[in-house]
Formats: structure tokens, C-alpha cells, sequence
């Protein structure tokens, strides 16, 4: 009879993604890849936004995100949009006069 050993997989073998491979000595192995993190998109357009990594881990708070307000949840343009809009309605700048 001939038993087949189940072990238990760690975490990093579950999530991670895999590829079969020969190795030079002739045997098969598998070989486990990082899977990458989602793309990060504009809250409004839906476009991936420019200037934010995938990865934050060891990364200083200047390589994370731009330097203005609504980066990393809004796009420029639509941040602009958005600036504009926020001092029109607080001045109360009406297109009547
Ligand atoms: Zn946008």
C-alpha cells in the first residue's frame, strides 16, 4: 500500500501564486510568486491613480503619495474639479450677476 502524506500549507503557499518548473538536476519542483496588491483607483473616474505604489511596506511617507490634498483617493484632474467646486459653493461666487 502506498500512503500519501497531506501536510498542511502554510500561509505564503495558499496565497501565493504557483508554477511548476524542471530544475537543472532534472526534478520537478514548484516555485511560489508573490501575488501583487490591487490597483489603486480614483475614487470618482475609476482610473488607476499616478504616483501611489502597490506596495507601502518600507517606503518613506514621500514615496506613498503625492503632496496635495485628496492624493491617493482622487486623480488631479478630479481633485481639481473637486478644490474648485468647494471654494465656489463656500464663497458663494454666482454666475448670474
Ligand atoms: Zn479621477
Amino acid at each position: 500500500m502506498r500512503f500519501n502524506i497531506i501536510m498542511a500549507k502554510t500561509r505564503s503557499e495558499r496565497t501565493s501564486k504557483k508554477r511548476a518548473y524542471t530544475s537543472p538536476g532534472g526534478d520537478s519542483r514548484i516555485e511560489y510568486h508573490k501575488r501583487k496588491n490591487a490597483k489603486i483607483l480614483c475614487g470618482n473616474c475609476k482610473e488607476e491613480l499616478m504616483g501611489v505604489p502597490r506596495r507601502m511596506k518600507k517606503k518613506s511617507k514621500t514615496q506613498k503619495a503625492p503632496n496635495r490634498p485628496y492624493a491617493g483617493n482622487f486623480c488631479s484632474s478630479c481633485s481639481r474639479k473637486l478644490i474648485k467646486e468647494k471654494i465656489l459653493n463656500e464663497y458663494g461666487v454666482d454666475d448670474k450677476k
